[in-house]
């Protein structure tokens, strides 16, 4: 497992426990390079998730793979400095896996999982949940003032 903060290829594994709901494996390890500590985690993936997400303006929208590390990296932000510890933030990200891979649908809207990811940190932090809700929200209504504005240039063309 590649260190995050000098990128050596090799760490040792210090300890491995279960997680609380005995969902994952929690390892902590130790960097050969640095000689830093982290923490990863080893979880079922039950099937490949894409998520479609709007492209340019009167565009094709985009397909890429559910990246479990973009939403757990969100949510820390939101998080951040908040009495949320990683543990709660896990099972956050893994309840939001879980439900998309047991949907049953092969793709998933991002602002379906947006829209998870608020529902989740409202229980959580109500701090965090109007940090992450104020970005979100921004982004949407911002997309959805460019598709309003595409409409209107495509009108405007005939
Ligand atoms: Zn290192």
């Amino acid at each position: 497992m590649r260190c995050p903060f000098c990128a050596h290829e090799e760490s040792q594994v210090k300890d491995s426990r279960p997680s609380e709901d005995n969902t994952s494996i929690r390892r902590r390890r130790q960097c050969e390079g640095c000689g830093a500590r982290f923490t990863t985690f080893e979880r079922i993936q039950l099937r490949e998730v894409m998520v479609l997400k709007a492209g340019e303006p009167g565009g094709e929208p985009r397909r890429e793979p559910f990246d479990r590390a973009k939403i757990e990296q969100s949510v820390a932000l939101a998080c951040r400095k908040r009495p949320v510890s990683p543990e709660r933030i896990e099972r956050l990200v893994s309840g939001i896996q879980r439900q998309l891979e047991t949907l049953g649908d092969a793709e998933v809207e991002s602002r379906q999982i947006g829209e998870m990811v608020m529902e989740g940190l409202r229980q959580l932090d109500s701090v965090a949940y109007i940090r992450f809700a104020s970005v979100y929200r921004d982004f949407t209504e911002a997309r959805d003032f460019e598709e309003f504005a595409s409409s209107v240039r495509e009108v405007g063309h005939k």
